[in-house]
Parts: C-alpha cells; sequence; structure tokens
C-alpha cells in the first residue's frame, strides 16, 4: 500500500498518476489544494499570493491545458520594478532605461566591468555566495539599484549566507547588447522565465488543484500526520489513526517529516530541523476603487515599503473581485520567529501603497485578510547543500519518497511539484 501526505499538486499529481496502484491519501486541511488553494471572501476570489502558471517542460503544460481545457486565459507579463520613484520593466538588468542618469550609468560601468575584469569562477556554485554571484555576473551597480536591496527584503538575511545554486533560471544572465539596449530603452526581445503566463479565467489558482479531484480516489481531509515508526512502516495521525504503508510519499516540509519519524538517526533529525526558511504575511485587499494599477505585479526593492512585491488579480481575471473595485495581493516577508500584528501590518501596507501612488488617502479598504504562509521560501544554505542528500537517502532507504516544493527543500514551481508527482508515480508504478 502507498500512503500519501499532503493534497498539494505535487501529493494530487502523485494520486492522479498512480493509478492502478493502490494508495491512500491524507490531508491535515478541509480542502485539497495546499499553497494553490484559493478562498472567496465579500465577493473577492483570493490566492495564497499570485500563482501564474509558466511553464519549462511540455508534458506538464499538455496535462493542465488539457485539465483545464478551455478555461486559461494568456497574458502576456507586465511586471515592473519601483525604485527611485520610477517604474521600469522586469528584469532590472536589462531595463534600466528611465532611471536617473546616475544610476543607469553606475549599472553599465559595473556590468561592463563583470565582462572585462571576469572573476576566475573557481569555486562551485553551492560554494560561491549569492551576492559574490550577483557581483560577478550583474556587477556593482545593478547589485546596489536592485539585487541586493530587493533580496534582502525577500530573504531577511544577509546575501552573503545564500549560496548560488539555485539562481541559473531565476536570474538571467544577460548579453551586454541587451543591457546597453535596456539602458536606451530599445526592445527587441522577451526576458526572464516567465514573460507570459496562464491563469485559469475563473475561480483563481484553485481552479488547477480542483481539477485533479475528479480522477483522484477519496481524500482523508482533517488527517494530520504526527508520527512515522520508519521500522514497523506505520503512520500515526493526529486522530490517533494508524495506517501501515509499503511506501510513504510525503509532501510536507521535510522538517516536518524528520519531526514525526522519531526513529531517524539523531544526525539526521538535527539536521532536519537546522534546515531554514523564511515565511511571507500574504495580504489581500479589495478596494472601492476601479484599476488602482494597470500591472500585474511590481517589486519594490527600497526599504521605505515593507512589501517586497505587490500584485493585482483583476488584471489576470477580472472574475476575481467585484465590478468597480481593485484586488490586490501584498507579500511581506519575515523571519519565522517573527510575529506582526495584523493590524499594523495592515497599516504599515496602506502607508507604503499611498507613498508609492497605488492607494490615494480616500480610498476605502473594503475587504482585508493577512495569512502567514510560515513555509514559503527556503533558505538555499552551505547547511542545506551539505546535509540535505543525506537526510532524502535516509528517508528512501526507508521507503519514504519526499517530494514538493517544501518536501525536497527547494525553490520550485507549481509545474515542478505536478512533474515530481508524476515522474515519482510512474518510477512506482514500474517497479
Ligand atoms: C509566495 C509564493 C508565491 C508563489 N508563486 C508561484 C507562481 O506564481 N507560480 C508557480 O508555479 N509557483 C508559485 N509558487 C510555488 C507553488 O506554490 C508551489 O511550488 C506548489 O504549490 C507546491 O506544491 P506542493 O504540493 O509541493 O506543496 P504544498 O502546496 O505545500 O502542499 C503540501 C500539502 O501537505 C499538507 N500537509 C502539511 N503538513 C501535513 C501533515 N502533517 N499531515 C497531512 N498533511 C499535511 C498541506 O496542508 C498541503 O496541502 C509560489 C509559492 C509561494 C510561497
Amino acid at each position: 500500500m502507498i500512503v500519501i501526505i499532503g493534497a498539494g499538486l505535487a501529493g494530487l499529481s502523485t494520486a492522479y498518476h498512480v493509478a492502478g496502484v493502490p494508495y491512500r491519501l491524507f490531508e491535515k486541511e478541509k480542502e485539497a489544494g495546499g499553497l494553490c488553494r484559493s478562498y472567496q471572501m465579500d465577493g473577492f476570489t483570493f490566492d495564497m499570493t499570485g500563482h501564474l502558471l509558466h511553464f519549462r517542460q511540455a508534458e506538464i503544460r499538455t496535462l493542465v491545458e488539457s485539465l483545464l481545457a478551455g478555461r486559461l486565459g494568456k497574458h502576456i507579463r507586465r511586471s515592473f520594478i519601483y525604485s527611485h520613484r520610477t517604474y521600469t520593466e522586469y528584469p532590472f538588468q536589462v531595463n534600466t532605461y528611465g532611471l536617473p542618469p546616475e544610476v543607469v550609468r553606475e549599472c553599465l560601468l559595473g556590468f561592463i566591468a563583470t565582462l572585462t575584469h571576469p572573476s576566475a569562477h573557481s569555486t562551485k556554485p553551492e560554494d560561491r555566495s549569492f551576492k559574490a554571484w550577483i557581483l560577478e555576473n550583474l556587477g556593482e551597480g545593478m547589485a546596489k539599484h536592485f539585487m541586493v536591496p530587493f533580496n534582502e527584503k525577500l530573504w531577511q538575511v544577509s546575501l552573503d549566507e545564500l549560496t548560488s545554486d539555485w539562481v541559473s533560471w531565476l536570474v538571467p544572465k544577460p548579453d551586454l547588447k541587451d543591457v546597453v539596449n535596456g539602458a536606451l530603452g530599445i526592445k527587441d526581445k522577451a526576458f526572464g522565465y516567465n514573460p507570459s503566463f496562464l491563469y485559469p479565467v475563473q475561480g483563481g489558482i484553485g481552479a488547477l488543484p480542483k481539477a485533479f479531484l475528479p480522477a483522484v480516489g477519496e481524500i482523508t481531509y482533517g488527517c494530520e500526520l504526527v508520527e512515522v515508526d520508519t521500522g514497523r512502516r506505520r503512520a500515526t495521525f493526529q486522530d490517533g489513526h494508524r495506517e501501515d504503508y509499503g511506501t510513504l510519499i510525503s509532501t510536507i516540509p521535510i522538517p516536518e517529516l524528520v519531526r514525526c519519524c522519531t526513529d531517524l538517526p539523531r544526525a539526521i533529525r538535527e539536521a532536519a530541523a537546522a534546515l531554514r526558511c523564511v515565511s511571507v504575511y500574504n495580504v489581500n485587499l479589495g478596494v472601492a476603487r476601479e484599476r488602482v494599477s494597470d500591472k500585474h505585479w511590481i517589486y519594490f526593492p527600497e526599504p521605505e515599503y515593507p512589501f517586497y512585491r505587490v500584485g493585482f488579480p483583476m488584471n489576470f481575471s477580472p472574475s476575481l473581485g467585484r465590478p468597480g473595485c481593485s484586488s490586490l495581493y501584498v507579500e511581506v516577508s519575515h523571519q519565522p520567529t517573527e510575529v506582526t500584528a495584523p493590524a499594523v501590518l495592515l497599516r504599515q501596507i496602506r502607508e507604503g501603497l499611498e507613498r508609492a501612488g497605488i492607494f490615494r488617502t480616500e480610498d476605502d479598504i473594503i475587504v482585508a485578510d493577512v495569512r502567514d504562509i510560515r513555509y514559503a521560501y527556503v533558505l538555499y544554505d552551505k547547511h542545506r547543500a551539505r546535509v540535505l542528500p543525506a537526510i532524502l537517502e535516509e528517508l528512501e532507504r526507508r521507503g519514504i519518497y519526499s517530494i514538493g516544493r517544501y518536501g525536497r527543500w527547494e525553490h520550485t514551481s507549481m509545474e515542478d511539484a505536478i512533474a515530481q508527482g508524476k515522474h515519482l508515480a510512474e518510477k512506482l508504478r514500474a517497479t
């Protein structure tokens, strides 16, 4: 018997693809979807911050397009950076046109210096810090005016503490021609990992996990895994229910899984407990004014704004809110141990949005909902690089596969979660 823990996209995809092999799927919440759930409040549909579909794997794109056939809208990205009281297009490195001339000059000269004085690149990516990667690849100007302040706001740690083994697909390294064109305002191609994206026309991103459900067997909801006896291969849930398994597929955060596995060696338990992540306050707002912004989302590197990103869901899908209104998701990073009262957070956010010219003083916020995403972004640091392979290996030796964004403790997308479930199911069906 296969036991699957967690009905987010990774768990749902596993169940969907494992068809024919007996399995049971347990989820601690009352519904499926994990981070890709959507919810309704006073005429607005909100996601757990922006969840946009972009694909690099044709097989997963085909699967999602068939699950949501006729129900996906395609959008050409309108994402911007707001700094120096100016909007410039994302990504920063090829769009400095419009910033104060001295800023553009620093960015250009810094980038040129990375080409004329390249570093030896002698270290492996997991040994080179993210800060060193930025300086080596983009130069001092781009580091100072966007990459370092933005990323330190997002990650909540010095970038010297992070490794650079995850950046290559997320942070594109441009050519000199593209950087110069970007400084002069010449546009001749699209950049970044998501120049266009897909998004459900109705129902928010929650439409995607829901689309898996008809082909997935029964899910046991409200059932939280609390203990695993890896020797006996027995999972115990909070309500006392026990389930024996041959193979356990866990999609819950790996530190939580390892905490449940009380018979693992102490070194593995300590290593998993020391994995680090950053949490995000997801603040969803409904405001009584149409089209407070014409953009999809905006990045905020400067410290005077408490948020690192703000998005406008009704610009992906007008059905997500009431006519004559706008909706926003506002993302504020924090250390998992740091707590800010919702009222304080909402005041700081309102002030920041007014300073940025997105809100007007007379704007009426008609809906405000604060949710804390405890595990939002995992930190790629030297500890992670050193211990993660050993933790995963030890679990697999005991018949436990840990998959998904937090199961593998990585910075990956919905597409990757679906792909991991599919590939593991195919492997198990073949054995
Ligand atoms: C702020 C933010 C923005 C993002 N934006 C995008 C985006 O634009 N595009 C994109 O592609 N991806 C985006 N992602 C990533 C995307 O959310 C994830 O890749 C994907 O949802 C991961 O799915 P999962 O199944 O691995 O994990 P999860 O969705 O976390 O699912 C795990 C499931 O396990 C359940 N669970 C946890 N503990 C237990 C337990 N003890 N017992 C039983 N069940 C348990 C949870 O309730 C949950 O349902 C974003 C992520 C964040 C944090």
